[in-house]
């Protein structure tokens, strides 16, 4: 494979925007990819930034939003199972550890149907 701008040169890669092959002094570094010196490099460097999205996003929803839920729900059941059981000594008290628990609970139920949706 030669380069695509100087066609008595080897290419060292291709440009991971039009996938042209280049030599060495028509090579660019953009992120971990090469690019056409001086016209692509912008391009790459910004599918490189995409895909480091991408992969971070898809990370950071599948098992966060799960842990999340796992985390209210524990809590919040807790909370509620106490505050019932305090009903009758604490009062008022007792209703605001339930309605704590009541919205642990609706945390969980809301980070699960999160999660669901990036599945
Ligand atoms: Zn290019
Ligand atoms: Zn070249």
């Amino acid at each position: 494979m030669v380069c695509y701008y100087h066609l008595d040169k080897p290419a060292v890669g291709l440009c991971k925007y039009c996938e042209r092959g280049l030599c060495s002094d028509c090579a660019a570094f953009a992120g971990d990819s090469l690019a056409c010196r001086n016209l692509h490099e912008e391009q790459v460097r910004e599918m490189e930034l995409m895909m480091q999205k991408n992969i971070l996003q898809s990370k950071r929803v599948g098992s966060d939003y799960m842990r999340n839920t796992i985390f209210y729900g524990t809590v919040g059941i807790l909370f509620t199972a106490f505050g019932i059981s305090q009903l009758k000594w604490l009062g008022l008290q007792a209703l605001i550890y339930l309605m704590i628990g009541l919205a642990l609970l609706w945390a969980a139920v809301a980070n699960y149907l999160e999660s669901r949706k990036y599945k």
